[in-house]
């Protein structure tokens, strides 16, 4: 039946289009790729069947639930196949990089968490990120030329046009560097560098505490105190990429300096490592899991009031941000986010009192459940996001 050179070019047409359907629609049946494209049924049979032979597409053991099985037989899924290779998530803190290794699906094979002060020392903190990375690759048996996407995310702003850090008196060390291009040139391959609160949102829609939620706050309180706003379902950076810096927020005029030259800031007051200091002169100096340090927080009186009043600072800025956006989620994330109940509370007690009635009705405050784990799964999501699209 096919003489010529014209069926099969036909045939290789079906199969891209079916292909880029099946990628978009994420789970179809053969007889919803007829009606999406309009070709034949033995048309799609014979092109899916080439998809199938060049792994590309797999077809799913779940019953399709009825959706097109007509007669009676359940009908597969057809999804597109993960693509062969890794890709690689990093996770800049202020004192840490943390590197994982994950397939394209985004489940983790390696990772590693090193201490070093990003801060100060951007050269090495880079250095440090891109030895993890080739480090980890090694171990299992492979090289940078099995990456298909790396995405790193740094705990300051980045202008959206130059991609650099966007102010100079945060991370001064970092301030003539373009991090996609230093990171890039270490590692051998192309770096999508983001802000790391915008990372953690990402993975607290995609997996955590806001699955579902559309106009979502996420706070990083950690050494930094960052936010990370998704508005309406996109991820929302400003003008100039700036959005969310509520850690420079003043919030009184007696404490000591911030590290951005100003006096007062949210920082200065409620950061991780003020906070962690006020708890270890309580007594808390045990760390029962390094994505959770401070669970134990609502085990002492003493302890759970120095969180709450935390959380009431924080709040008192959440607060406003409530007014003026009017969010339904406000996810508590970063190192101080792991104290859980007592932080809640105390954020919760602020919104209440500042916040519109109404704003403050509507709006949930969750800590992260991803932990401090959250800002690298965010990397390793949007790098297999970005693995999946280049197919
Ligand atoms: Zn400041």
């Amino acid at each position: 039946m096919t003489t010529a050179k014209t069926p099969s070019s036909r045939r290789h047409r079906s199969r891209e289009l079916l292909l880029e359907v099946i990628r978009r629609e994420g789970g179809v049946t053969r007889a919803d790729l007829c009606r999406l494209t309009g070709l034949s049924r033995s048309a799609v049979a014979d092109s899916v069947q080439d998809l199938l032979n060049e792994r590309l597409v797999v077809e799913d053991v779940l019953d399709a639930g009825g959706k097109g099985a007509g007669r009676g037989r359940p009908s597969a899924l057809l999804v597109a196949a993960p693509p062969r290779g890794v890709v690689l998530g990093i996770d800049f803190g202020h004192t840490h990089v943390s590197v994982a290794v994950a397939t394209t699906d985004g489940r983790v094979l390696a990772d590693q968490h090193s201490e070093v002060n990003v801060d100060a020392q951007a050269a090495a903190a880079l250095d440090v990120a891109a030895g993890a990375a080739h480090r980890l690759l090694s171990q299992l048996d492979m090289t940078i030329l099995d990456v298909r996407s790396i995405t790193a995310g740094l705990p300051a702003p980045l202008d959206v046009r130059t991609k650099r850090i966007k102010s100079a008196s945060i991370m001064t060390s970092w301030a003539h560097l373009e991090p996609e291009r230093e990171l890039g040139s270490r590692l051998g391959g192309p770096v999508v560098v983001v802000n790391d609160a915008d990372l953690g949102a990402g993975a607290e829609v995609r997996f955590g505490a806001a699955k579902g939620f559309r106009d979502v706050v996420y706070v990083k309180a950690g050494e930094g105190i960052g936010a990370s706003l998704i508005l309406n379902g996109a991820p929302y950076q400003g003008s100039h990429g700036i959005a969310g810096e509520i850690g420079h927020t003043n919030v009184t005029s007696q404490e000591g300096w911030c590290r951005c030259g100003n006096r007062g800031c949210l920082e200065t007051v409620v950061s991780s490592i003020v906070v962690e200091e006020r708890l270890k002169a309580a007594g808390l100096d045990s760390v029962p899991n390094p994505d959770f340090p401070l669970s134990r927080s609502g085990e002492d009186p003493a302890i759970t009031r120095i969180v709450m009043a935390s959380g009431r600072i924080l709040g008192r800025v959440l607060a406003d941000i409530c007014n003026c956006l009017n969010p339904s989620m406000i996810v508590l994330g970063g190192v101080l986010g792991t104290a859980g109940k007592p932080l809640v509370e105390g954020v919760r007690e602020s919104i209440n009192l500042y916040a519109q009635p109404a704003a403050a009705a509507v709006v949930e405050v969750r800590t992260a459940q991803l932990g401090l784990r959250a800002e690298l799964m965010g990397a390793v999501a949007q790098a297999s996001q970005r693995a999946l699209y280049q197919g």
